[in-house]
This record gives C-alpha cells, structure tokens and sequence, in this order.
C-alpha cells in the first residue's frame, strides 16, 4: 500500500470508530456520535493550519488561506453523518479525501491564489429527520424554517429540540447562507452507491446532474366479491386492473431509457387483502427519477392515460395523484469539463452518468459552480455495513480532486485563459 493510501486508510479508521456497533456505523444527525466526527475533523484540519468555522446548523468549515484573501475559495467536502445502520464510506470518504487533498498541498509547500475549504456538513442523511441535506440545505438558502420546525425523529424529538442541545437555534438558520461571492467552486466526492462502475470496470465516474423524483400515487377501486361467488365475468377485480397498470409502467420507463429516466413501483397494497375475496381496492406508488423533466412528464401522461384505458376496459375507476415533483439538478458543465481534462491527464478513463440519489453538490451548486466525482461501490450496495470502496479508488479519487483544486484555486494568466477558453 502507498503511503498516501495508508494515510486515507487511518484517517477513514479514525473517523469510523465513532459509532462502530455491530449492526454498521451509527453516525445520526444531531447526535453525539455526528458532534464527536466534527470535533476530529476539526482538530486534524486545525493539525493541517487550517482555521475552523462553525456555522448556524453545524457545518464545519475548514479554510486554508489562499495569496489572495478576499478571493472567493474553493471547497471540496462531504457529510460526516449515517444512516443508522452504515457503513464506513458514504459521506466520510469525501471529508477524508478532502482532507488528503490540504494534506499534499502542505507536503509539496503549494500556496494556492484562492482560499482551499474543507466542508464537513451537518446531517445529510434524511434517517432521523425525514429531511435530507439539511446542512447543505441551509448554506445555500433552501431550508424552509417553516419546514423545519414540523421535524421530529421517531421518538418525537423535534429537530429545534435537538439543534438547541447543541447550541444552535432553528430560526437562525438563515446565519448559515453563503453567498455567491465567498464560494468560486464546489468539488464532492462520494462513493456511487451503485453498480455501473465495477460492473464496467472503471474507477471514476463524473455526474451529469443529480436525478430528481417525480412521485405518484395511484389509487385503483374496484369491487371486492367472494371469491368463489363470483364468476370470472362479473369482476371488477382492482389488483388485476393495477397489474396491467404496473406492467406498463415498466414499458413507458423502457421507452424512455434513452434519457436515462427510471420508474419504479416500490409500494403496492391490495385490500382486503383476504384470500378468499376479490381485491377491492389497490394502492401504489410510482418513483419516477431522470435529469430530464419532460421524459419524467411524458412517462406522467402515459400512466394517465393508460390509467383511462384501463378504467374502460375494467370497469375500475383510477385516481392517479401527482405527490411530488421535484426539480432535477443539473451540475455545472465548465466544472465537469476540469474534470474531464484532468482525468485525461492522470491517464484515467472515467464515466459520465446522472446521480440517482442526492447529494450535498446538488445545493450547492446553486451558490457556485459544482462538480461531483463518484468512486466504486463494490456489488454497488450502501446504507449498509457491507458497503465497502477500495482504498486505492479513494485514491484515485483524492488524485483527481487535488489536480482539479489546483486547477481551480490558481489565477490563470489572462493569455492562458483565453486561449483556453
Ligand atoms: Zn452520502
């Protein structure tokens, strides 16, 4: 093993024996587990000369200053949080490997022109709260107080409760905004969470965007009977009739893989739910997910009017009602690009797909110019004990984001720029 690859290693170990159990690593928003991993990312930036900020909601910022100080930095981060059966990667690789990064720059002396920031943010994960991203959410604005205040975990803890022990009070989230100029970039790396990486053998992939779901739910009414009574004729039979629903469904999604939209039904409830009768009533729900907005509309429209075909055919009536529609985020294309170019120049061949889950990148990329690098998920699994990343991918990853730091904290020569456009 390299030594860099050693250190990521412990560095990750020293993180992960906060809120080791034996189901996986138990970091939770607004815990002592969560404070503990802030409190180590901050005395190991602080070994590194950084100076540390703590924001309204628990952001740790970790900032390394730049030649020029009142430029606007470039931050790298992650989450330090979990789900409450996690492994040790998801959120943590990237404030490590941000860490990794401000460590080289001080081994090889380089003094960058901006301002280098490590952010550790505050409660990613939607785990406790129902609310994903909160930290991110908050330094860019998108945290509805109003929202927040509904929260509470399932022993009725109230998020305000539970920032308040910690010092920090909800209606003052607003603190937590940055604006554009203090911000020139944002880099996250994360691992993917799925498959396509290793099952192409690659080592890096750069995201598009972050898919965002369209959600429906779909109810199917029909007539329950006896089951024996009741001849084939004279039903009105509400799973059969949302089977054929489901079935199609699949068929618009395929339709439109070319965006590379999904749609799944995760939820499906039949009532009575007795053998012995013929389903009355079906509830499911739909997940649609793309980075392109009219393929998850199209799919929409063809559930409804599928929806009307089958109430004819079946003599069933369908409601399909529109539960969430949120906006996909796309990521910036000049930030993708220094990405590009420097994979090129390690000599790395990297994917370039939408992410399918959210992340950090997606807020910030409203205050600046964000890219997001994913590392191998081996068998693709996450929020789980067994999810595991190979050091040397994490590696791999820290080479990237330090020569795209670099890229993006140095003032480029006016003639450079322009003839590189
Ligand atoms: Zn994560």
């Amino acid at each position: 093993m390299k030594r860099t690859e050693k250190r990521i290693q412990s560095t990750l170990d020293a993180f992960n024996v906060i809120g080791e159990t034996e189901e996986g690593i138990q970091r939770i928003a607004y815990t002592h587990n969560e404070k503990e991993a802030q409190v180590l990312f901050a005395y190991l930036c602080k070994k590194e000369g950084m100076d540390i900020k703590v924001d309204a909601v628990g952001n740790v910022i970790a900032r390394r200053e730049g030649r020029f100080r009142s430029a606007p930095a470039v931050a790298v981060g992650s989450h330090v949080d979990t789900v409450y059966t996690g492994g040790r990667f998801d959120g943590i690789a990237g404030v490590v490997a941000g860490l990794e990064v401000v460590r080289r720059l001080n081994e090889k002396n380089i003094r960058t022109d901006y301002p280098v920031e490590i952010i550790a943010f505050t409660s990613e994960e939607s785990s406790r709260f129902g609310m994903s991203t909160i930290g991110s959410k908050a330094m860019t604005g998108k945290l509805s107080i109003e929202q927040a205040v509904k929260q509470k975990d399932k022993d009725g803890v109230s998020l305000a409760e539970a920032m308040k022990h910690y010092n920090f009070d909800i209606a003052n989230v607003n603190e937590a905004i940055r604006s554009k100029t203090e911000l020139h970039s944002f880099l996250e790396l994360h691992i993917e969470q799925g498959p396509e990486l290793e099952k192409q053998n690659k080592k890096i992939a750069i995201a598009t965007g972050i898919a965002a779901p369209t959600r429906l739910c779909v109810n199917v009414k029909g007539m329950a009977a006896h089951s024996g009574t009741t001849s084939m004729a004279n039903r009105k039979d509400a799973l059969i009739a949302a089977s054929q629903l489901v079935i199609m469904i699949e068929k618009f999604a395929q339709e439109e893989s070319l965006h590379k939209t999904v749609a799944t039904v995760g939820v499906f409830e039949v009532f009575p739910g007795a053998m012995n009768v013929v389903p009355g009533d079906v509830e499911f729900k739909v997940d649609i997910r793309g980075l392109n907005t009219a393929s998850k509309h199209r799919i929409v429209e063809r559930i409804k009017e599928e929806a009307r075909a089958v109430e004819s055919s079946r003599g069933v009536d369908i409601e399909v009602d529109i539960i969430g529609d949120e906006q996909p985020v796309l990521l910036d294309e000049g930030i993708r690009q220094v990405l590009l170019d420097a994979c090129k120049d390690l000599g790395m061949d990297p994917m370039v797909f939408p992410s399918g889950a959210g992340h950090d990148a997606m807020n910030m990329q409203s205050v600046c110019p964000t890219g997001l690098i994913f590392v191998p998920s081996h068998n693709g699994i996450s929020h789980n004990p067994e999810e595991f990343t190979a050091i040397e991918d994490i590696a791999l990853g820290c080479d990237l984001l330090e020569k795209c730091v670099l890229e993006l904290s140095m003032e480029r020569e006016i003639n450079n720029a322009k003839t590189s456009g």
